[in-house]
């Protein structure tokens, strides 16, 4: 059990209780359980169950980083897709073949160990909370394991084991598309029915979660789950009040897919089901292949962009500004972690806007000001949407979840004070990232 402490640092992005900003040389106070209890400007008077007091000196401190969207049994695959195999399309599904080969090849330990050595890495770029898009779930030929949730726990135990919080986003997969059952190698997707998924996700709420583990639900995507099916996640998602995410738009073929069976674009057809009632319990991850009215039903929802991994697998980049002027919250995923940097993935976001629109600061707070957008999006944003309300910023009453950034690492060498934000976010990389706290607890 930790004890009450207090930490100060040259700065931190702190919420006094009306918005996050840069406070320099803080105190910050916590109790037992790594939760702030107060915040300060000066230290705090010395008394007798309060005693270290710890100078993190050179460091700026941002909440720990939230990743919305990984897949992370993918980091198997890193680095193997990048020849061209005579015979193989290179393209976006000729990667997913390989991925397949990868998912066919896991066992519930190879599982656990590509998953830990995955969320290790997380922590180490100063993720504290990860949302696994799990969809792993059964035997080769599609039985369930004795327990159905054996690989969901394997994952969890992973999280634990590596210290990061984690939303568990059990997906639903019924098909290959469009009345075409699935594949040999989709089948350990697959649940016997809606029911059965369902009951699985039964056992997940009851088992699994905890102070560090939250349970959401994750029809794969239109292509994969049929309408009415959606339907019903909808509603099981609203009784139990559970956050939902699906993969939206990440390629031309699957809207053309879409508007063929349903005659709309995917937004419209999870828009007709029912899943995008609840303001913010909803993350479209992806959502590049849009049109201004999909992006407007998405205004009260999150929107999840993975940019390294879109660029890698040339799918196309999302409308970010558009849909940050709509009222979407943004956030932000390592995917298919080929790479895990956030603050890559934060600058990618903003450049990729650039690229597309062909100007400058895109990403615009009211100031302005790209940097606390795209902050807000790896933190808040992230927190929102995995379901966890009190994270991605530190505020009394918050958890000390904290990602401590080395100021006079090389990056970071003489940027002025109120400029290192925008050199961070804008110019550098997770490297500079030294330390990572979890409720107050120093894992890195
Ligand atoms: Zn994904």
């Amino acid at each position: 059990m930790n004890q009450r402490r207090a930490f100060t640092a040259e700065a931190m992005w702190l919420d006094p209780g009306d918005g996050p900003r840069w406070m320099r040389r803080p105190w910050v106070e916590l109790d037992e359980a790594g939760d702030i209890t107060a915040i300060g400007r000066a230290a705090p008077e010395p008394r007798d169950d309060l005693v270290p007091l710890y100078d993190l000196g050179a460091a700026w401190v941002l909440p720990g980083l939230v990743n919305a969207h990984s897949h992370a049994f993918q980091r198997g695959v890193r680095g193997r897709t990048e020849r061209m195999v005579p015979g193989v399309q290179s393209s976006f599904w000729g990667w997913r073949q390989a991925m397949y080969d990868e998912a066919g090849r896991l066992e519930p330990e190879t599982l656990f160990d590509v998953t830990r050595a995955c969320f290790h890495e997380m922590l180490r770029g100063g993720i504290t909370c990860v949302g696994e898009f799990h969809y792993l779930h059964h035997q080769h030929d599609g039985q369930p394991y004795d327990q159905p949730n054996e690989l969901g726990y394997a994952v969890a135990a992973a999280a634990a084991d590596v210290g990061v919080r984690l939303t568990l986003l059990d997906a639903y997969y019924a098909r290959s598309s469009h009345e075409q059952p699935p594949r040999a190698e989709q089948r350990r997707f697959c649940d016997a029915s809606l029911d059965a998924y369902l009951a699985r996700i039964d056992g997940l709420r009851t088992s699994l979660v905890s102070e560090r583990v939250r349970v959401g639900l994750a029809p794969h995507s239109v292509r994969a789950v049929p309408k009415p099916a959606l339907a019903t996640i909808a509603e099981y998602a609203a009784d139990h009040d559970l956050v939902v995410h699906a993969h939206v738009s990440e390629q031309p073929r699957e809207n053309e897919e879409c508007l063929a069976e349903h005659g709309g674009s995917p937004t419209s057809v999870l828009a007709d089901a029912g899943l995008l009632d609840r303001p913010r319990r909803f993350t479209a991850v992806h959502a590049i292949h849009t049109t201004p009215a999909d992006r407007e039903r998405l205004a009260s929802q999150h929107v999840c962009a993975c940019p390294t991994t879109e660029a890698n697998l040339g799918d196309g980049m999302v409308a970010g500004a558009d849909l940050l002027a709509r009222g979407a919250t943004l956030c932000l995923g390592s995917d298919s972690n080929s790479i895990i940097d956030l603050v890559q993935e934060a600058r990618l976001l903003e450049m990729g806007e650039r690229l597309r629109l062909g100007r400058r600061l895109c990403l615009q707070d009211a100031y302005g000001h790209v940097a606390p957008v795209l902050v807000d999006a790896m933190t808040r944003g992230g927190a929102s949407s995995l379901g966890w309300p009190n994270l991605g910023r530190l505020a009394v009453g918050t958890p000390f979840d904290a990602t401590v950034v080395d100021r006079e690492h090389l990056t970071l060498r003489d940027v002025p004070d109120d400029r290192v934000g925008d050199a961070l976010l804008l110019a550098g990389s997770s490297a500079a990232i030294v330390h990572v706290y979890v409720a107050g607890e120093q894992l890195v």
